[in-house]
């Protein structure tokens, strides 16, 4: 091991327990929940695997009056539940890491529509959920008495099931005990509200309730919000963030502090750099003598020992960085940084969790599926008669299909036309604070250069007969899509009148030199409703041009939602003066300008007059090739964007799960292993 990371891999005390390392995987949601224990537990085995020191259960609910009804989490609730929990701690424990549990009641965040019990929180107040038709119920003493007894219960119960740690969860304003805390929330006028120690008394009980219980069988960690951003009467880390740190500090035997929101703890690498959380956490190592561990979306070794080495924090916390690479920290302890994973900030894998399936990821295809298709994200079985293989493009789908197929020992030769590697990736990570796309590229380029069986080749068009002339045993054509400019879009099937004679697509800005040439200003139109329009929005307004974002949807830029960017790009607009349209259907382009109409009413909205149009609409396949080649009679598959265009996540996964169908190791119907519920004997 590079003595430089020693600092890493020493073991840590946490009250009772110790940890091997300073790696710890947090307690992110993984999508699972309790009604597939199966694949949750091949997601925490295989971190434990990969060298985590220690590996939590998400947000875990104690009883039904937490309700997420509809949120894919885990419970344990009663006895019952102990059974799963323990397996999924025995698979951890074996190999060597500490299982951590994340006990939680949602408070005010909950749903209160599946069990049927109120949302409850400390005042009678609106839910944190406006668009739930509840109001939550002012807890009385006797459910603050019940709420005590029944997380004393689950703390009960972590330890029955083996836990080496049970959380305290008061962070990312969806904690019962962070709504009593917050003078937002809180405005009670017992001996639970009112002032600091009041707000503070419930949290202080709790954590108390929870040390007694565990004994010496299990450490209790504090999850803590130190700041929550923005706004009036919040939680500052230079306010009452530090009295709670300063009040509690010797309380728990682990204090995890980070920042609240979720989408500024979960911050993406658009708006945030790595180890962004140190400002407002650096202090709490200051205040308590009790090991703390932190987040920052950490992928370097050398950032993550500066921050144990400056006494920011004792361990390194981390979600994405485990989901992108769960054997991180073997690589670092191996010294083998080049084959580091590094995730890139894209927030895929929060989004797919809001949707509730199971957390996909940008860099690592075979994430949520270490259990169902028994995917290892370090190795592919080897092919059994090892054949030649031809590679057609070498975007994200091309180039990890050549990986998968060249680790399994096939002879692969990749053939980009262009002159340089990456295709979209390498386009997209132009745009201002989208460079770490590029790392989809970078990581599996360098992976490539290490086999000693793959052949790359820029600068070299494929047409059916040169792939005819190679004669490989199979082909596979990721030559991706391209933008189209008619204005068809993923709301209009229809071509927009003027549109094709004039407009731009992302691919004429974003190739080399593109972005120089634009002249303000600019109406970008948006039916995409993804990061496109709102990225190039953002770099053209930083070159100082005036910018116009338009899009027929109310909401602009919708599934930002999902990754937790939609409010720091509305802010960024707001900021860069980028104008924004929503609710605007583009009727014709001329050249006065983008003419429009309300999408709800269809009334006519004022022009917008502008010298250059954008279109962000749809993706089309690029399918020249692979005509030619069906029409020459050869056998191939379409893979990534070619296929069916989509997020980079898409086609990253449809490279490696085409490698594997090429592998032979797949099912042949496609049907995967799932898991069922029981059917209980109706007597
Ligand atoms: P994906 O996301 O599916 O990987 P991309 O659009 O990122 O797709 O990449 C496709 C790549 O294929 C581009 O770099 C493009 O230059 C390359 N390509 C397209 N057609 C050909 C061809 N006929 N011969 C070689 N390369 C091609
Ligand atoms: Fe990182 Fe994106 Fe993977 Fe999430 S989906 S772990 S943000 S690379």
């Amino acid at each position: 091991m590079d003595p430089r990371f020693a600092p890493l891999f020493e073991p840590l005390k946490i009250g009772p327990v110790t940890a091997p390392n300073r790696f710890a995987v947090m307690p992110y949601a993984n999508g699972h929940s309790y009604l597939m224990p199966n694949g949750a537990m091949g997601v925490r085995a295989m971190r434990a695997e990969g060298g985590w020191g220690i590996v939590g259960m998400q947000l875990s609910e104690i009883d039904p009056t937490s309700d997420l009804a509809g949120l894919p989490y885990e419970r344990l609730w009663d006895n019952e539940d102990v059974a799963v929990h323990a397996q999924s701690v025995a698979r951890i424990h074996a190999h060597g890491a500490l299982a951590s549990i994340e006990l939680a009641h949602t408070g005010l965040r909950s749903r209160g529509i599946s069990t049927g019990y109120p949302v409850m929180g400390p005042s009678s107040a609106s839910t944190l959920r406006p668009e739930m038709p509840f109001m939550g119920k002012a807890m009385d003493l006797a459910d603050i008495r019940a709420f005590r007894a029944s997380h004393r219960a689950a703390v009960r119960r972590a330890v029955q099931a083996g836990y080496d740690i049970a959380y305290v969860y008061a962070a990312h304003d969806a904690s019962l005990l962070w709504h009593f805390l917050s003078p937002a929330y809180n405005q009670r006028s017992d001996g639970y509200g009112g002032s600091f120690e009041n707000r503070l008394r419930l949290l202080r009980e709790v954590l108390e309730d929870a040390k007694e219980e565990a004994g010496s069988n299990m450490a209790i960690a504090l999850r803590f919000a130190v700041h929550e951003a923005g706004g009036p009467r919040k939680i500052l880390f230079d306010g009452e963030g530090r009295a709670v740190v300063e009040a509690l500090s010797d309380v728990p035997d682990l204090w995890d502090v980070n920042i609240s929101g979720w989408s500024r703890d979960s911050g993406t690498s658009r708006y945030d750099t790595e180890g962004f959380q140190e400002e407002f956490t650096a202090f709490v190592k200051q205040v308590t003598q009790r090991p703390v561990v932190g987040v920052g979306r950490f992928t370097s070794p050398d950032t993550m020992v500066s921050q144990l080495k400056r006494g920011v924090l004792d361990m390194i916390g981390s979600a994405r960085a485990s989901i992108a690479d769960p054997f991180l920290p073997n690589k670092i302890r191996e010294g083998r940084l080049d084959d580091i994973r590094e995730c890139i900030g894209c927030n895929v894998c929060v989004g797919v969790e809001m949707d509730g399936v199971v957390v996909r990821c940008t860099q690592n295809p075979t994430m949520s599926e270490e259990w169902r298709r028994g995917w290892h994200p370090e190795h592919v079985p080897a092919a059994n008669t090892p054949a030649s293989v031809l590679i057609i493009g070498g975007g994200p789908a091309g180039l990890e299909a050549a990986l998968t197929l060249g680790r399994a020992g096939h002879a692969v030769t990749v053939a980009e036309a262009g002159e340089e590697w990456g295709g979209r990736v390498a386009r997209e990570s132009r745009i201002s604070n989208l460079a770490a796309y590029g790392r989809v590229r970078d990581y599996r380029l360098y992976q490539l250069g290490q086999l000693g069986n793959a052949d790359l080749y820029l600068q070299s068009p494929m047409d059916a007969k040169s792939v005819a002339d190679m004669q490989a045993d199979h082909v596979l054509v990721a030559t991706g899509s391209h933008w189209l400019n008619t204005g068809r879009g993923r709301t209009n099937f229809d071509a927009i009148p003027g549109f094709a004679d004039v407009a731009f697509t992302p691919d004429d800005l974003l190739n080399p030199g593109g972005l120089r040439d634009i002249t303000g200003p600019v109406v970008i139109y948006d039916d995409d409703h993804y990061y496109m329009a709102n990225a190039l929005a953002a770099d053209l307004a930083q070159r100082g041009l005036e910018v116009h974002w338009v899009s027929p949807a109310a909401a602009l830029g919708g599934w930002t939602a999902n990754t937790l960017e939609y409010p720091r790009i509305l802010a960024e607009m707001n900021r860069l003066g980028v104008h924004m349209h929503p609710n605007s259907t583009a009727q014709a382009w001329s050249s006065a300008g983008l003419q429009l109409a309300r999408t709800d009413s269809g009334e006519a909205l004022p022009e917008i007059p502008a010298a250059t149009l954008v279109c962000v609409g749809l993706r089309a396949p690029n399918l020249v090739l692979s005509a030619a080649l069906t029409q020459a009679g050869i056998n191939h598959r379409l893979i990534g964007d070619a296929e069916a265009p989509g997020p980079i996540q898409g086609a990253v996964y449809s490279g490696h799960r085409h490698a594997r169908e090429v592998l032979g190791t797949e099912p042949e119907d496609r049907i995967f292993k799932r898991e069922r519920p029981v059917v209980f004997d109706p007597r």
